[in-house]
């Protein structure tokens, strides 16, 4: 993950987080693969086939979104209604939606308030 972070600590600890929020479809290989807004449903269409069921569509699609672990503050990314929640460093169970942290406590510093980090604001988020 090399982009700026989308939050940060007010108190500029240096404690960032990068947050994503995307429909996905998996492939034939087992990959999941970005399906870009506005109509996610056009990409997953284009890799399942056109004669693709809705139900079928439904299963090999979801939506991945960044969580952050409660414990060591490891940031993953993980579809909520498939995957194990689960923190895939420390194997913490307690794993926050990175989004609900905006506004909180800074989970480093305890000091700072985690914010949207301003060098973005003006950017198109996707
Ligand atoms: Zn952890
Ligand atoms: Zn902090």
């Amino acid at each position: 993950m090399s982009k700026d972070p989308d939050f940060m600590c007010s108190n500029k600890c240096g404690f960032g987080l990068h947050y994503y929020y995307y429909a996905y479809v998996v492939n034939d290989k087992g990959e999941r693969v970005f399906c870009p807004p506005p109509d996610p449903m056009v990409t997953a269409r284009k890799i399942l086939g056109k004669e693709a069921s809705s139900d079928y569509l439904k299963r090999r699609t979801g939506v991945n979104e960044s969580f952050v672990c409660k414990k060591c503050l490891y940031e993953l990314v993980l579809d909520a209604q498939k995957d194990p929640v689960v923190c895939q460093a420390c194997r913490c169970k307690e794993l926050l939606k990175t989004k609900d942290l905006v506004g909180k406590q800074c989970p480093k510093c305890r000091k700072g308030t985690i914010m949207e980090n301003p060098a973005l604001q003006n950017q198109p988020r996707p």
